[in-house]
């Protein structure tokens, strides 16, 4: 049933593709056979902006994609491409999100031998958010052992979506999970995680110092980088914590619970520490932005944009069971705006010191929409002091060099992977333009405005048959 579905959406997308008035096959479509055709493109005319360290715009380019790839740059166009007009539209690199929680099949309840999940999500739907918003690839700092066969699925060409690296979580205390107390447990717990297929581990906050080190040491040892949380544990002595190891802080304001009063000399030691460290930080501003709207009020929610696509299930979380609403008074409304200025003066800070930021979401918490939220994220990291080309390098350029793909991904030149976006206007002049989204590639595959936007309408008359179905309190007796 499943796999129907995915093949209907595939089939009518080809289709929509063939019909499409932008992109015209230059020979006759039953000349050349489907996939091969599928898999070469030229855009033509189109200003390049390659995110390169020197970023040297190139005006009015043809670009040959084939089997995945960027093949040429101003070279001929070869016979059977499908030309794409890219005329007065602009070319940047796909965008990654560095921090987003994947929303994936769940097991809520009891379960028994020989069953899976009790929750079971169309992988089309949860990917299409990226997909419309040219999110090529995300980091998921949570990952469960159903985001690998999502990823399975985008590998295959069964769901268009993005490229996924995979964190697994270690905390400390009591709980669910990978829980590590003690050094040895922490270690093991790494070696497990690579066991398992994890390419990265992610720290979290109760974690003891000793094994948060032990952690950090262990996953270096085994090829994997180290990112999140810095631990409540090292609240007397963060400079403990900023060890070389620590590859990644994922939210400013991991900083800013370790300052007393938000003051400038506390910033000024967290970019001493982090400079020192070689550490890298997510800013994810975001997350406290919606926050504090959820803080004030939870009519914010309704109104954000892209709320209509995502799964009804989330809609009655963030509607109904939504934690930064309860209690909400005003002394703790004035501290998160207090965190924010704080946030924002951290950003601008470690940017003019050269510690290179990347942009993430936190995606997946309530209010921080899958997709849509990397846009907000970079008009914030803009309004912070960043510059649009600084904030795109932020989401383009720097992250594949953090998750160690440079070399595939991040930029546009020829051998790349093309995961490419095609805008209606320049972003280096207004960011918001990177919302201006003509039709983008994911690993060389072209999907238009137009098919973007017949995939959005079908997923939100769906989403909308099925409000009322979905509760949150409910969950654990759901049975789909
Ligand atoms: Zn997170």
């Amino acid at each position: 049933m499943f796999q129907q579905k995915i093949r209907i959406i595939i089939s009518i997308f080809y289709l929509l593709i063939l019909i499409s008035g932008c992109v015209k096959t230059k020979k006759d479509v039953q000349s050349t056979n489907a996939s091969a055709k599928l898999d070469l493109y030229a855009l033509t005319g189109v200003n390049i902006i390659p995110m390169t360290s020197g970023n040297e715009i190139i005006t009015g380019a043809t670009v040959v994609i084939r089997n995945h790839k960027i093949e040429s740059i101003n070279q001929p166009v070869p016979d059977s491409a499908q030309i794409i007009d890219g005329k007065g539209k602009w070319l940047i690199p796909g965008l990654i999100d560095m921090h987003v929680h994947g929303f994936a099949d769940i097991n809520f309840g009891e379960s028994y031998p020989t069953q899976g999940a009790t929750f079971f999500v169309n992988d089309q739907d949860a990917m299409l958010l990226y997909v419309v918003n040219g999110i090529t690839t995300i980091f998921d700092l949570n990952a469960r052992v159903e985001n690998f066969a999502q990823r399975n699925e985008i590998a295959e060409g069964n769901v268009i979506g993005p490229r996924m690296a995979l964190a697994a979580l270690i905390n400390g205390g009591e709980g669910d999970g990978r829980i590590a107390n003690t050094p040895e447990d922490g270690r093991q717990s790494v070696r497990m995680a690579k066991a398992e297929g994890y390419d990265f581990i992610k720290v979290y906050s109760q974690l003891n110092k000793e094994t948060f080190l032990a952690i950090a040491e262990e996953a270096v040892k085994q090829g994997m980088k180290v990112v999140g949380h810095i631990p409540n544990d090292f609240s007397d002595s963060i400079e403990k914590a900023l060890v070389p190891n620590f590859g990644m802080v994922a939210h400013a304001e991991e900083f800013a619970k370790q300052s007393n009063n938000f003051s400038n000399k506390d910033i000024q030691l967290f970019v001493q520490l982090a400079k020192r460290s070689g550490t890298w930080l997510t800013p994810t501003l975001i997350t406290i932005e919606r926050i504090t709207d959820q803080a004030e009020s939870l009519d914010s929610i309704k109104k954000l944009k892209g709320f209509s696509y995502i799964h009804p299930l989330m809609q009655d979380k963030w509607l109904h069971s939504n934690n930064y609403n309860k209690g909400a008074d005003n002394k703790r409304i004035a501290h998160l705006k207090d965190l924010i200025n704080f946030n924002n003066q951290l950003v601008k800070a470690f940017q003019d010191a050269g510690i290179p930021l990347v942009a993430g979401t936190d995606a997946g918490c309530s209010g921080v929409i899958w997709g849509f939220a990397l846009h907000d994220e970079l008009e914030l990291l803009v309004k912070a002091g960043l510059s649009p080309e600084e904030a795109l390098i932020s989401a383009t350029r720097l992250p594949s060099q953090w998750l160690g793909i440079e070399d595939k991904i991040g930029t546009i030149e020829v051998g790349k992977f093309a995961d490419l976006i095609l805008l209606d206007a320049n972003p280096l002049e207004d960011i918001k333009n990177t919302q201006k989204i003509r039709g983008a590639f994911f690993n060389g595959r072209w999907i238009s405005r137009e098919v973007m936007d017949e995939m959005l309408s079908d997923l939100e008359t769906r989403n909308a048959q099925n409000i009322g179905k979905f509760e949150w309190k409910k969950r654990k007796m759901l049975d789909n």
